[in-house]
């Protein structure tokens, strides 16, 4: 099977590479092995929120040079803010045209998003279903909140929440109330546990009978509120719709909120990515897994897969975006990492006793969140410290930042599988111009 691009890992990184080359007309395939980390994440973007020295940042953009002198090898440090911006905007315009809209702050400033715990994260873009609180009055326009679950649904405790919402000064003068609403169908559902999640509660309310039934109820257990905040328990497709809907039926202003996994506001994410890039013509292949590679004179030649180990995939350029240790992008033994599939070059090691903070909750990132696929200022990996010219790595494989300490992880994936492609387009028109030429003197 030949193509002009293939990605390895079907995650934010390899979908955003794959949506830009397919859009750009080139032949392209994923394979990819599993869940990604989008099943986990609130859905919503993160930039830049900390620098590695743990300073706030307020402005993501504003705060770059700053970034480049702290860390240089950080993938924003190796594309510039201007690149990483064209890739956001696009994402952005790109994830419109699939029906998800995606929203910052006008000043271009972070946002604080509320967390299944009552505490807040700050983050660049959200979805239209989430709100946006200030970074710096937090409890802007708001009098009363209500956090909503429903009755017998175990992954949002709304109790919870509210008590560590209630110790921030800034909440003290709004009146936080929970409830717990009943669903129709809830009593069928409860006979299975294990099938009581919130893909499972979108299911039963895409129904508008029930949907409704709910919205009376909401109504009834909620009173009055200026922004009443559920679970998200909306669909993939149509959840932002749903959410419309329940707008219109209750007059509340809803906010969705992530739960336990799946995380029905990340899995819209990579639906919508999924869909779009296979009206592109793209060829996704879902559960495969990537075992192998073969490489000639510094080249990536051909890969193979656990379902097609005798029939290699072949490529003009490779990316490979398999994620961290989460996604088996990356695997530890005891005193060694490793990246499984080529065997890339990685960060140098430090002792095991340094791979982590003393403290889970600190106040420095653990440094093995940091180590990865080590790259060269294009992108290109290395084996044995020999550049391989036409595989690129993107997302949260790379070494050199902490997605989680920095809030950072789906922003560096969105613009290093960004950049990734436009690399691979640019290559892939010189390649034709060239055979263009050789046509003509022939
Ligand atoms: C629990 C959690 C929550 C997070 N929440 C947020 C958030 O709210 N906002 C935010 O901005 N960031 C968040 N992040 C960080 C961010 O989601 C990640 O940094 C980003 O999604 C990484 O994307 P990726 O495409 O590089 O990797 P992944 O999403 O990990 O995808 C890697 C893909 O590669 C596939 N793969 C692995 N090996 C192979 C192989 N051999 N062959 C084929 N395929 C393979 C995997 O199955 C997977 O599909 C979160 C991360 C985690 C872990």
């Amino acid at each position: 099977m030949k193509f002009d691009s293939v990605i390895i890992g079907g995650g934010v990184a390899g979908l955003s590479c794959a949506i830009r080359c397919a859009e750009a007309g080139l032949k392209t395939a994923v394979i990819a092995a599993g869940q990604s980390a989008l099943h986990f994440s609130s859905g919503s973007i993160d930039v830049l929120s900390r620098l590695p020295d743990g300073q706030p940042v307020a402005n993501p953009f504003s705060a770059f040079d700053e970034l480049k002198s702290q860390s240089p090898e950080h993938p924003y440090s190796k594309l510039g803010e201007k690149a990483t911006r064209d890739a956001l905007d696009w994402y952005q315009a790109m994830m419109e045209k699939c029906g998800v809209y995606l929203t910052a702050q006008e000043d271009e400033a972070n946002h604080l998003r509320v967390t299944p715990m009552g505490t807040f994260r700050s983050t660049w873009l959200s979805q239209q279903t989430v709100h946006q609180f200030p970074l710096k009055d937090v409890a802007k326009g708001l009098n009363s909140v209500a956090l909503v679950t429903i009755d017998g649904f175990r992954d949002f405790q709304p109790k919870l929440s509210a008590d560590n919402l209630a110790k921030l000064p800034q909440f003290k003068d709004v009146t936080i109330t929970t409830a717990a609403v009943d669903l129709p169908d809830f009593e069928t559902m409860q006979r299975n546990p294990c099938e009581f999640r919130s893909i499972d509660l979108s299911r039963v309310l895409r129904d508008e009978t029930k949907l409704c039934a709910f919205a009376k109820s909401l109504i009834q257990h909620v009173g009055k509120a200026d922004l009443v905040i559920l679970p998200s328990i909306f669909g993939n497709g149509d959840g932002a719709a749903t959410i419309k809907l329940l707008e219109g039926l209750t007059g509340f202003k809803i906010c969705e909120i992530p739960t336990m996994p799946p995380s029905l506001l990340g899995i819209r994410l990579e639906e919508a990515m999924k869909s779009h890039f296979k009206a592109l013509g793209g060829l996704i292949l879902a559960g495969d897994e990537v075992k192998r590679g073969e490489f000639e004179d510094g080249e990536l030649k051909r890969i193979y897969t656990k379902h097609h180990h005798d029939m290699p995939l072949v490529a003009d350029n490779y990316l490979i975006a398999s994620g961290s240790f989460f996604s088996r992008g990356m695997s530890a033994q005891r005193h060694a990492i490793e990246e499984p599939i080529f065997g890339l070059d990685m960060t140098d090691l430090p002792h095991r006793d340094h791979w982590y903070q003393p403290e889970f909750f600190a106040k420095q990132s653990h440094p093995f969140l940091k180590m990865g696929v080590t790259c060269n200022s294009q992108l290109q990996p290395s084996i044995n410290n020999q550049s391989i010219s036409n595989l690129y790595c993107a997302g949260a494989l790379l070494a050199h930042y902490d997605p989680v300490f920095e809030g950072c992880g789906s922003g560096v994936a969105i613009s290093t599988g960004y950049h990734v492609a436009e690399k691979m387009i640019k290559a892939q028109h010189q390649t034709t111009e060239h055979a263009q030429q050789e046509r003509t003197i022939a």
